[in-house]
C-alpha cells in the first residue's frame, strides 16, 4: 500500500482557545472551516508542510467528537493516511485481520472517501484511510476468471444524474453519505460494459457512446476522456473481436455505444461482426416510449441494427452461450434483463439498473427512474437472497469506484464487499 500522512486530527473543546494556540502562538495559517454535516463536526485545516493538522469541533452533542471530548478531554483524535485506492486498501487491511469501523469507504470532508480502522487493531490509535476527491473514479480494465469464462470489466467514462432521481424514496440525508452530490445535486455514475469470453466473445451494453450532442453532454456532465475505445484496446480487443452484443435494455447510457456515425452523419453498428441481442419487449417499448421516459431513448442507438440485419430479438429468458443466460427482471423498464453467468461451480451476475451502484445494495434503495419500482423491489429481493447464498460476483454497471463485489449481510443490512483487486 502506498500511504502518505495526510493529516493529524485533533479534537477541540474550545475553538477560540485552540486558535489562540495554533494560529496566534504557533503563527500557523488556518483554512476556512468545513462542515461535515453527516458527522456533526466542523473541521479547521491547518497546513503544516506536506501534511495538515485538522482541528475538529463538534456541532451537536451526539457528534462523535463531542463524545470523545467528554470522555477523554481534548487532544489527539486520529491520524489519516492517504492511499491511491481505498477499496483495495480496506480489502488488504481486512484480509490481514484488522478490525474496521467502516466496512466500506464512505464520503468524508473535501469530497474524499474515507474508512476508519478500529484503534484496537492499530495499537490504540484511530487510523483513517482516505482517498482524495476525484481519485475514486475508477476506469481501469479489470479481469476476473469464472471457471471457463473470462469476465473483463471495461469503462465508457462517467456521467452525472440527479441524486434524488437515483435514490427515489430514500431521503438525501441518507443517500448523500453513500453518494456525494455536486452543486447541482447530481451524483457521479460510471458506465461499465462487460466483456464475457467463453465459447464466443460477448459485450454486455456499450455505454453512452459518442453520438450525443454538446447540450446533453453538459446536462449529464459526460466525461469520456477514458472511454470504451481505450478500455477495449487495453483489454487486448478490437471491435472486430466481438461476436455478440447483448443489451440489458435500450436506455442511452447502455445502448449509446451500439452504433457510431459515419462521415455523412448516418448511424451504423459499431461492432462489424456482431449479432446484437435485444429483448423483444424492450425493443417494442423503445419504439414507442411513454412521455415520462422518452428522454432516455434515442432511436439512432438501436434502429440501425435492424436496418443492418444484425438484430436478434429474444422473447424469453434464454441461454446466450454456454454458462451465460438472461433473466427478465422488469422494474426499471418492463423488459429490463440481467445476465447470469455460471462456470466451474461459481456464479457471477451483471445486474445493470437492477442494482446500479453499491449504494443501491439494499432492497428498498430504488431509483425514481424505475417505471415499476415495486417490481424492482421483488426482483432485488429474489436476486439478492440468491446472490448472497451463492456468493455471486456482482458487477455494478454504474458504480463510480467498484466494478464488482460480493453481497454480505451487515446486521440485517445488505452491503457490498468490493472484489479483491484483480490483475488488469
Ligand atoms: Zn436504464
Ligand atoms: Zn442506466
Amino acid at each position: 500500500m502506498n500511504a502518505t500522512l495526510d493529516h493529524v486530527g485533533i479534537a477541540v473543546k474550545d475553538l477560540a482557545a485552540a486558535l489562540a494556540f495554533y494560529r496566534d502562538a504557533l503563527g500557523l495559517e488556518i483554512d476556512a472551516p468545513e462542515e461535515v454535516a453527516a458527522q456533526r463536526v466542523r473541521a479547521h485545516f491547518v497546513p503544516v508542510g506536506e501534511s495538515k493538522l485538522e482541528l475538529l469541533e463538534a456541532t451537536a452533542p451526539e457528534s462523535a467528537i463531542a463524545k470523545y471530548v467528554d470522555k477523554r478531554g481534548p487532544g489527539l483524535h486520529h491520524i489519516t493516511l492517504r492511499v491511491d485506492d481505498i477499496a483495495e486498501a480496506v480489502a488488504q487491511v481486512k484480509a490481514r485481520g484488522a478490525r474496521m469501523i467502516d466496512e466500506q469507504p464512505r464520503p468524508g470532508a473535501e469530497g474524499a472517501l474515507v474508512a476508519f480502522i478500529h484503534p484496537s487493531s492499530a495499537h490504540g490509535v484511530l487510523v483513517e484511510l482516505k482517498q482524495a476527491a476525484g481519485a475514486h473514479l475508477v476506469s481501469r480494465v479489470q479481469r476476473f476468471i469464472l471457471g471457463d469464462l473470462e469476465l473483463i470489466s471495461l469503462c465508457d467514462g462517467f456521467f452525472r444524474l440527479d441524486g434524488g432521481s437515483m435514490f427515489g424514496a430514500v431521503p438525501k440525508a441518507l443517500w448523500e453519505k453513500r453518494a456525494p452530490a455536486d452543486a447541482e445535486n447530481r451524483v457521479t455514475l460510471a458506465m461499465r460494459p462487460l466483456v464475457v469470453r467463453g465459447a464466443r466473445t460477448m459485450l454486455i451494453d456499450a455505454g453512452i457512446g459518442d453520438k450525443r450532442d454538446e447540450k446533453r453532454h453538459r446536462l449529464f456532465a459526460v466525461d469520456r476522456r477514458r472511454n470504451l475505445d481505450h478500455t477495449l484496446a487495453e483489454a487486448g480487443l478490437s471491435p472486430e473481436d466481438i461476436d455478440i452484443v447483448l443489451a440489458t435494455h435500450l436506455h442511452f447510457d447502455h445502448a449509446g455505444g451500439f452504433t457510431v456515425r459515419d462521415a455523412s452523419g448516418r448511424a451504423h453498428p459499431r461492432f462489424p461482426r456482431a449479432q446484437y441481442i435485444v429483448r423483444r419487449g424492450e425493443w417494442d417499448d423503445a419504439g414507442r416510449p411513454n412521455d415520462r421516459m422518452r428522454w432516455a431513448y434515442a432511436a439512432d442507438d438501436y434502429a440501425p441494427l435492424a436496418d443492418a440485419g444484425v438484430l436478434q430479438l429474444v422473447d424469453e429468458d434464454a441461454t446466450i452461450m454456454p454458462g451465460v443466460k438472461v433473466r427478465r427482471t422488469g422494474g426499471h423498464t418492463a423488459h429490463h434483463q440481467i445476465v447470469l453467468m455460471e462456470s466451474g461451480g461459481r456464479t457471477a451476475a451483471f445486474v445493470a439498473d437492477l442494482v446500479p451502484t453499491t449504494a443501491h445494495a439494499s432492497d428498498a434503495w430504488i431509483s425514481a427512474l424505475d417505471q415499476f419500482p415495486v417490481e424492482t423491489l421483488a426482483a432485488k429481493q429474489r436476486f439478492g437472497a440468491d446472490a448472497l447464498a451463492r456468493e455471486t460476483l456482482v458487477f455494478f454497471e454504474h458504480d463510480p469506484a467498484v466494478a464488482a463485489g460480493y453481497f454480505h449481510d451487515a446486521g440485517g443490512k445488505r452491503q457490498v464487499a468490493p472484489a479483491p483487486h484483480p490483475q488488469s
